[in-house]
């Protein structure tokens, strides 16, 4: 047993000791004129009492609770001697603490205080009454009764907690006291009296009858909560994996975006499992899902709430996280499901199951929840392009773009309308807005590997992010055909680039950015369009982006054609060198992609 829990008994057992020992001194042999029952067969009914409610409680709320045998306690001392309560308070802490063995020493305080504060309390009561006779009228001494019994439990109630856990215990007790524990106490109180009131007058004959109807409230009142705290349960659970819903992450976003507390909020997708229930069957598919639950619940802290917010997708807040520490913990989480094995991963792309993870962050980046959501959607989905098993951060090359070219004000009405574009194309074609990610990614690799400024990366990078967005007035049915084009539908499809220009042109800011836009699609040998320049005329931020841009297409599956492997595409790439691309960029090109691999790793099932 831990010291503080022998200490707390032994001063407990004294104090118990001591009032017991005043009690029994001054026992009270004045009794009611009608009530001639002898003082054992009051401590013998009085202890059965205490022992058949010893179960039964009226809950005020989920939480908080009307103890009976506190109320049989103050019932007893108000009407009958006070040794016979005081006895009976401690005949049965003790049974209760043998019957209970693993929780002995609770039940041994719980009924030491109660009687403890009944006692205290009726001797306020004798005190301001001037008699031991129970009047319901004196209203003077059952007001000082109530406060005392308040009183004297709240403060044996600190010493439990100061002596378990010291001055945190206290102040932890303090705080928890809010109006429900207030009105507790008055209830408890109050029907307390009303069993004297019954015992005055009927003495235990009413007792009895009392208790029946306080068994019956207690009862229908436990079962009320019972049914009560099920059905809360059904609303905010995910009955698969046993973590919270959907509704219930939503809650908890809301709430902590009312009290303006930052928190970090992370949404994982497993990788290919459409794959994975294709080969194994949903029954399968489901016990893997209930495995990753399994990994996110064993690795959650007090504090975060995880959520299976839909199919395959879960969503994690962490409070009071920042970014880098939330990046930390989705790494964690990765890593954990990465290292977990499941049967029959082996036929999956990467032969494991693997997720990827979105980061997004309340306030830093998002200012409310649909801003969050977007960006925890976007994050998740740059790291399904590029290349899946990750943890991403928001991040915007807009926003990047505002930064950095210290955008006028007026244009970021402009720097919007682009944002809602490209959520347009994005709607309307995945695979341009997810292609986009990637050519800003090997355009500035590349750009980085033949020396170019970084104040010109700058702009590539954007005249890369931009390149395709005309496509946004390209309709959809063109866009995603899945045969060939007709000439017209070529056309229309040519156009895009110079739509893009006329959107991007308002931009003062981003003039270094037009010529890239225009001329992502001339040709070396200047068969290209819209211009057919040639060779070194075409702006050389153009030529770079045309590389990245053909290498990602021809390793991508798309409707009307066959993803090639990386070598192949290589081939490719040397075999146009001079006809479509410039020569001189080939190679450099061919040395970074070795190096930092293929984004499009696994990106065909998704977008095919
Ligand atoms: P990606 O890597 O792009 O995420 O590929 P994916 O195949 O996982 O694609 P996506 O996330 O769009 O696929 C969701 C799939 O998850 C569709 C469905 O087969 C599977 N799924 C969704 N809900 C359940 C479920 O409750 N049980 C099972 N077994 N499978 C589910
Ligand atoms: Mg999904
Ligand atoms: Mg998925």
């Amino acid at each position: 047993m831990a010291t503080g829990n022998r200490t707390l008994l032994s001063s407990m057992g004294i104090l118990y000791a001591v009032v017991l020992w005043v009690a029994v001194a001054t026992w009270d042999k004045v009794t009611q004129p009608e009530v001639t029952i002898p003082d054992w067969v009051v401590l013998y009914s009085l202890t059965g009492f205490l022992l058949l409610v010893e179960r039964f409680y009226i809950l005020v709320t989920n939480d908080e609770r009307i103890n009976l045998e506190s109320v049989y306690l103050i019932g007893f001392c108000l009407v009958y001697p006070i040794g016979v309560t005081a006895w009976a308070g401690l005949l049965y802490a003790l049974i209760s603490s043998i019957r209970y063995k693993r929780h002995w020493h609770t039940q041994l305080v719980n009924g030491t205080v109660w009687t403890l504060c009944a006692l205290v309390a009726q001797r306020t009561y004798v005190l301001l009454s001037g008699s031991s006779l129970f009047t319901p009228n004196q209203l003077l001494a059952i007001i000082g009764f109530s406060l005392t019994y308040f009183v004297v439990n709240v403060v044996l109630l600190s010493v439990y907690f100061g002596l378990r856990k010291g001055l945190a215990g206290i102040r932890l007790f303090f705080q928890s006291m809010g109006t429900r524990f207030f009105i507790v106490y008055a209830v408890t109180v109050m029907i307390g009296i009303l069993l004297a009131v019954v015992l005055q007058h009927s003495g235990l004959a009413g007792a009895l009858l009392f208790t029946g109807l306080i068994l019956l409230v207690s009862y229908t009142y436990r079962d009320y909560f019972k049914m009560a705290n099920h059905f809360k349960e059904l609303a905010i659970k995910d009955e698969l994996t046993g973590l919270h819903n959907h509704r219930y992450i939503q809650s908890c976003v809301d709430r902590l975006i009312e009290e303006k507390r930052p928190f970090a909020f992370l949404m994982m997708d497993i990788d290919h499992f459409k794959r994975y229930n294709e080969v194994w069957g949903h029954v399968r598919g489901d016990e893997a899902l209930k495995k990753v639950a399994d990994v996110l619940r064993e690795r959650r802290l007090p504090g975060e709430e995880i959520a299976r917010y839909s199919g395959e997708e879960f969503a994690i807040v962490l409070p009071d996280y920042d970014l880098p520490q939330a990046q930390l913990k989705a790494e964690l989480l990765r890593r954990a499901v990465e290292e977990t094995s499941f049967p029959g991963a082996e036929r999956l792309p990467g032969k494991r199951v693997t997720v990827s993870i979105g980061v997004a962050h309340y306030p830093q980046q998002a200012k409310d929840k649909k801003e969050l959501m977007v960006m925890v959607d976007d994050a998740l989905y740059k790291g399904k392009f590029t290349g899946r098993n990750k943890v991403s951060l928001y991040t915007s090359v807009l926003d990047e773009m505002k930064n950095d070219l210290a955008v006028q004000e007026e244009d970021e009405e402009i720097i919007r309308t682009i944002k809602v574009f490209l959520a347009i194309l994005n709607s309307k074609d995945r695979y341009t807005y997810a292609h986009t990610e990637r050519d800003v990614i090997y355009a500035t690799a590349l750009a980085r590997r033949i020396g170019l400024p970084e104040h010109q990366i700058r702009y590539l990078r954007f005249g890369a992010f931009l390149h395709d967005i005309g496509k946004v007035e390209i309709p959809i049915e063109v866009l995603t055909k899945r045969g060939p084009l007709t000439r017209e539908e070529w056309q229309i499809m040519k156009s895009h680039v110079e739509i893009g220009v006329n959107i991007a042109k308002p931009i003062r800011s981003l003039a270094p950015c037009l010529p890239i836009i225009r001329h992502h699609h001339e040709r070396f040998d200047g068969t290209g369009y819209p211009d057919g320049l040639k060779g070194y005329d075409i702006p050389l931020e153009a030529r770079i982006l045309t590389i990245a841009d053909s290498f990602d297409a021809m390793t991508t599956s798309r409707p009307y054609q066959r993803k090639r492997s990386m070598e192949e595409a290589f081939v490719e790439l040397r075999s146009c060198a001079g006809r479509q691309f410039d020569p001189e960029l080939v190679e450099p090109f061919i040395e970074v992609v070795q190096e930092i691999g293929l984004l499009s790793e696994d990106a065909e099932e998704t977008y095919a």
